[in-house]
């Protein structure tokens, strides 16, 4: 079985994707609007001039933000380094690119959490199974993200959760 990918963030080999991709609503979280796929004014290039005091300047839900690995792979593997901020139309497909890997590299944090519990043959192969099909050796790439969004698995993921009740 290969290796699986880092599921902790490393903003340094990102590109700021999370300033621009996601949207939030001012509030007790963040101190204005932004909508979906325009960068935050508090960013310059690709660093937040306000990271130090995140929560004083009231952008407290940024801190809260855990991309679990998944923009710096969108950034370095899947877009091979392409930068958003020189090439605008990047920014829909590098912001699916980094919703569809985010839930990916979710249910990997599961399966990792899955294999501290001891299970019958039949789950231990599903767990087996399920591990391949949401770390595959090849990578991702958009088309395969999002055909693997549309087929199904993670119905068959959570099914497989509910079914780790009785061994926890
Ligand atoms: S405040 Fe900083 S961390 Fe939050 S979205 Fe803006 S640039 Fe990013």
């Amino acid at each position: 079985m290969h290796d699986l990918p880092d599921l902790t963030p490393d903003c340094s080999a990102c590109a700021a994707l999370c300033c621009m991709a996601l949207p939030f609503d001012k509030g007790e979280a963040f101190a204005f609007d932004k909508p979906a796929l325009h960068p935050c004014p508090n960013l310059s290039g690709h660093a937040c001039t306000i990271h130090d005091r995140l929560e004083t300047e009231g952008f407290r839900g940024c801190g809260l933000y855990d991309c679990l690995g998944a923009g710096q792979r969108v950034v370095g593997e899947i877009f091979a380094g392409a930068d958003w901020q020189n090439d605008t139309s990047l920014r829909a497909p590098m912001a699916e690119a980094l919703t569809l890997l985010h839930r990916v590299h979710a249910a990997l944090e599961l399966l990792v959490a899955a294999e501290r519990l001891t299970l019958p043959d039949a789950l231990a192969s599903e767990r087996s199974a399920l591990r391949a099909a949401y770390a595959p050796e090849a990578g991702w790439t958009p088309e395969t993200l999002r055909a693997h969004a549309a087929s199904g698995l993670d119905k068959r993921l959570r099914a497989f959760l509910a079914s780790l009740r009785a061994h926890v």
